[in-house]
C-alpha cells in the first residue's frame, strides 16, 4: 500500500458546511457536491496511462510487465500493482488493456472486502442481510431493499476503510431501521460515532472516485 493519499478534505476542513448540507442520503440519491462545489473534481479522464490505481484510501503503483504466458495476471505486492501481460497484446493495446485488467482487479477486490466487512458489521450491529450483490454504479454507493439485500460500488474499495465502514454501517442500520429517522441516524452512530465526518468525505471526494 502506498503511503500517499489524494483523498483527504481540501485542506482538512470538516466543518465548513452546515449540518443542513448532511439531509440527504447517499443510498438515496448522487452524491452531491458541497454548495460551493468542489475544486478537485475535474470528471472522467481517459487515464492514456494508467500508472496508479487507488485502493483503500492509498494508491498502488502500476507496473506493467511482459509475460510469454497466454493470460493476465496481477500480483499487489509492497505498494505496488504488477500487471502481466502477454506479449500476444500489441503495444498499441496495452494501455487500454491495463485500465481493464486494473479495475477487473478492484471490482474482485471490492467483492471479497464487502462480504468480509458486512459479515463483521451486521454481526455487530445484530443484522442479517440477506444478500450482497457489488454493482458497477457511478449514482449511488449503495441500497439496502426492503428485502434485507444489500448492493454497494465496487468503487468504495477506492475510499479509506474507516469511509467503506461508515458505508456499510449505514446500509446495514436500514435493516434496523428503513427510513433516516433519528432513530436510524442512532442506529448509525452506535456502530460508527464519527459517521458525520465519513458522509462529509463522499460528498466531498466520493466523486473523484465515482469518475475514475
Ligand atoms: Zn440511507
Amino acid at each position: 500500500m502506498a503511503s500517499r493519499s489524494w483523498l483527504t478534505l481540501e485542506g482538512g476542513n470538516t466543518t465548513r458546511l452546515s449540518e443542513g448540507s448532511f439531509q440527504n442520503c447517499l443510498s438515496l440519491s448522487p452524491c452531491p457536491c458541497p454548495p460551493e462545489g468542489h475544486p478537485t473534481v475535474t470528471g472522467r479522464t481517459a487515464h492514456p496511462g494508467l500508472t496508479e490505481v487507488p485502493f483503500l484510501g492509498g494508491f498502488l503503483r502500476v507496473e506493467i510487465e511482459r509475460s510469454a504466458l497466454p493470460l493476465e495476471r496481477v500480483l499487489e505486492r509492497n505498494g505496488t500493482l504488477a500487471i502481466l501481460l502477454p506479449v500476444s497484446v500489441p503495444a498499441i493495446q496495452v494501455s487500454g488493456h491495463v485500465r481493464q485488467v486494473a479495475e477487473r482487479w478492484l471490482k474482485a477486490q471490492a467483492r471479497t472486502y464487502l462480504q468480509r466487512r458486512v459479515g463483521e458489521l451486521a454481526a455487530r450491529l445484530g443484522v442479517t442481510p440477506r444478500q450482497l450483490t457489488v454493482k458497477d454504479t457511478r449514482s449511488r454507493w449503495g441500497s439496502c431493499s426492503h428485502a434485507g439485500n444489500l448492493s454497494f460500488s465496487w468503487r468504495i474499495v477506492m475510499a479509506p476503510p474507516w469511509i467503506i465502514d461508515y458505508l456499510v454501517v449505514h446500509e446495514l442500520a436500514h435493516l434496523r431501521e428503513m427510513n433516516h429517522s433519528h432513530r436510524f441516524w442512532e442506529v448509525v452512530h452506535g456502530a460508527c460515532p464519527d459517521y458525520k465526518s465519513h458522509r462529509f468525505w463522499l460528498r466531498a471526494c466520493g466523486e473523484k472516485l465515482m469518475n475514475w
